[in-house]
């Protein structure tokens, strides 16, 4: 018996969540999926020589693995789910992050607030399973800005082909949680949760994306949406952007404002897109604007 074969038959070897402390304050990693991201075709402002040279230089073949995490607060009697994944929106490897919940021993009614770090379908699709609330205790906190966007039909006609399904599904699945009253929407740098949860604007990979930044007994954790896609080229150079970027240039400013909050802040990181758990510190190296990712180290319950 081929006994490498019976692992890959696995229908599902992906990590579920991972879990770590700040202080009092439970920061956990939900992996809704994994999909390749053929990053040589999807960066900006490089060549894809570049690109396969640095991720060959790193062991990393392409396409790479796109991660899509979210990530749950649980700070004294209160659960925050940053982000949701997609739900039933993004394909059969996408839109785990419900069993992964429950796989961290919550329920889904545990939910207080649903903090959305922007409207693209891969971080709001999770809000609705099967047509209905998957969160039924929840409210649902969103960037002004992109609520703006994202929900105005004028600007859904203007948009390109490919950013409309972004549109068509936020009609679809934040109507439901804004007609039973359940839904805020936060200004630029505004905290959706005071003295718990504070929002700094991030634009460029949508109008409004905000970084969420969690303040805990220990340093702040900062949930930074859609800063990063990977791990190493754009620390290495943050003048690279991704495709998905409504507004490059915009997103490469907030991708320093960012980086070096993070760096100054000795912040606890959560990235999207950075492969799971997607928890992290953000390093300067010395001489240059260039930076780098330290993962946190894996480790069991004390
Ligand atoms: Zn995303």
């Amino acid at each position: 018996m081929n006994v490498s074969a019976q692992y890959s038959a696995r229908p599902n070897a992906a990590p579920g969540f991972y879990g770590t402390w700040q202080g009092d304050t439970a920061i956990i990693a939900l992996c809704d999926g994994i999909l390749p991201f053929p990053l040589d075709k999807l960066y900006l402002n490089t060549t894809p020589e570049h690109v396969r040279e640095r991720l060959s230089a790193h062991r990393q073949e392409l396409p790479a693995p796109g991660p899509f995490n979210a990530f749950l607060i649980a700070q004294h009697n209160r659960v925050i789910l940053i982000d949701t994944g997609s739900g039933d929106l993004g394909g059969p490897a996408l839109g785990h992050l419900a069993d992964h919940l429950q796989a961290a021993g919550y329920h889904p009614d545990q939910v207080n607030d649903v903090i959305l770090t922007h409207l693209h379908s891969d971080h709001f699709g999770g809000l609705i399973r099967n047509g209905d609330m998957a969160f039924a205790n929840a409210r649902v906190h969103i960037p002004k800005r992109d609520a703006d966007f994202f929900l105005d039909p004028a600007q859904m006609a203007k948009a390109p082909a490919p950013m409309q399904p972004h549109f068509k599904n936020a009609m679809a699945c934040i109507p439901p949680y804004a007609d039973a009253g359940r839904v805020s929407l936060f200004d630029d740098n505004e905290a959706p949760l005071p003295g718990i949860a504070r929002s700094i604007l991030l634009p460029g990979h949508s109008p409004g994306h905000s970084g969420i930044i969690i303040k805990t007994e220990a340093n702040d954790v900062l949930c930074w949406g859609d800063i990063m896609h990977g791990d190493i080229l754009q620390f290495e150079d943050p003048d690279i952007a991704i495709c998905f970027d409504v507004d490059a240039r915009a997103a490469i400013s907030s991708r320093k404002q960012a980086l070096n909050l993070a760096v100054q802040e000795n912040c606890l990181v959560a990235g999207s897109h950075i492969a799971f758990p997607g928890l992290g510190h953000v390093l300067r190296h010395q001489d240059e604007n260039a930076y780098c990712w330290h993962p946190v180290a894996l480790q069991s319950q004390p």
